[in-house]
């Protein structure tokens, strides 16, 4: 057994981004200012967006863009059931009825045919989630979206540096939330950034974010500026700080070789799994594609072990080896079993998935011995309890 814990996930912060923070501390210039323009401009240029607009996270994000779809009662959003409460939560916060619509099996990414099934005459947006940083099927959906006159809102949480048949996922024609969470790709600490093509709507939501206040606060405090604002619609206090820019400038250059990284150390995985029948290992998508690997989530074939999957992470643990849960299916947390009236089996595949998905550790500063490790306490839990 290894002697020290392996986390699941460590954010890679270098001496660029904490020299960079301490500059902001310094200058007398902490919150929303110069930092997060240039950030906004950076993301922007890297995904190839026509706007980018920071803000304090990604759920932030997927409020704001909720809310500019002016949902009425009844009106429907399908998403997917593999993904984390704030997809979920979030059409709720504006307003609308979210619809689950299962997964394909091996991907885990929202199937096609499953949103086709479930559109009604009060659908008005779909909302797929690029599970793990690889690409949903975006030719698929868009059809789909303008077949029914649908909205579509990317929640690219996953997927800073997914491509989706040579395009970077935040310049399609639809609207992308990014987060910089710790655990993400690439982080601010906490954050987000919400992007597209799509002029009017970064304006309103560049307006929602910071208390629908029609000029940006720190251009007032410029020698050019004047104190005076208005307020034109009563806003929310969403806006990222240049303390979060700051870190952000420099995990933006080094993302490309974060993702070189990861995608080492998932094939390394993927070899080690592959003719270990217990494990499932994640497939992926049959069209052109970057994968950002954000995460690496086998399934446990829990049907051929004595232990089920909670089980199963607490004696990775035993094993010094940190695991994470992405996810549990939303349709099995309490709020949304009890509201949301899924049918028993309506979901099987995210069922399938919801109870033998397990996170394995995965990020930058690993080294192959690490995800060696990782490997042998897998076999060792599995050879411990095999049926
Ligand atoms: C992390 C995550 C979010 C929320 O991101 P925050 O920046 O923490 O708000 C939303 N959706 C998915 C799929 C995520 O994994």
């Amino acid at each position: 057994m290894r002697a020290a814990f392996l986390p699941f996930s460590i954010p890679t912060i270098g001496e660029e981004e904490i020299n960079e923070v301490v500059d902001s501390l310094k200058s007398g210039w902490i919150t929303t200012g110069p930092k997060v323009k240039r950030f906004e401009e950076a993301f922007k240029e890297y995904v190839g967006a026509g706007y980018a607009v920071p803000l304090t996270s990604a759920t932030a994000g997927l409020h704001l863009t909720m809310l500019a779809l002016k949902l009425k009662p009844g009106d429907e959003v399908i998403t997917t059931p593999m993904t984390f409460a704030a997809t979920v939560s979030m059409i709720v916060q504006g307003g609308g009825t979210p619809v689950l619509a299962d997964i394909e099996p091996g991907t885990l990414n929202i199937d096609v045919h499953a949103i086709r099934r479930k559109i009604t005459p009060r659908t008005r947006a779909i909302v797929p989630v690029h599970f793990a940083g690889q690409p949903c099927d975006m030719d698929e959906i868009f059809a789909i979206a303008s077949e029914f006159g649908l909205s579509v809102i990317e929640d690219a949480a996953h997927a800073v540096g997914t491509e989706y048949k040579g395009a970077r996922i935040g310049s399609l024609d639809s609207v992308s939330v990014f987060s910089f969470h710790p655990i993400k790709n690439i982080t601010t600490g906490e954050g987000g950034m919400v992007a597209t093509n799509d002029e009017q709507l970064a304006e309103e939501i560049s307006l929602m974010k910071f208390h629908g206040m029609n000029r940006e606060a720190w251009k007032r405090y410029e020698a050019s500026g004047t104190p005076n604002y208005d307020i034109v619609m009563p806003g929310f206090k969403y806006n990222m700080m240049d303390l979060q820019a700051a870190l952000g400038l420099h995990q933006l250059v080094k993302l490309d070789s974060f993702i070189e990284k990861r995608t080492l150390l998932a094939n390394f995985y993927n070899e080690a799994f592959c003719d270990i029948e217990e494990l499932v290992t994640p497939k992926e998508v049959p069209y052109e594609h970057r994968h950002a690997w954000h995460l690496y989530t086998p399934l446990v074939r829990i049907e051929k072990l004595t232990i089920d999957r909670d089980s199963f992470m607490a004696q990775l643990k035993g094993e010094n080896i940190g695991t994470g849960l992405h996810f549990k299916a939303i349709h099995h947390h309490p709020y949304y079993r009890d509201t949301l009236g899924i049918a028993a089996g309506d979901l099987p595949n995210a069922d399938y998935a919801s109870e033998r998905i397990l996170s394995l550790p995965l990020f930058p500063l690993m080294k192959l011995d690490d995800a060696r490790d990782v490997v042998a306490a897998v076999k060792t839990v599995i050879a411990r309890n095999r049926r």
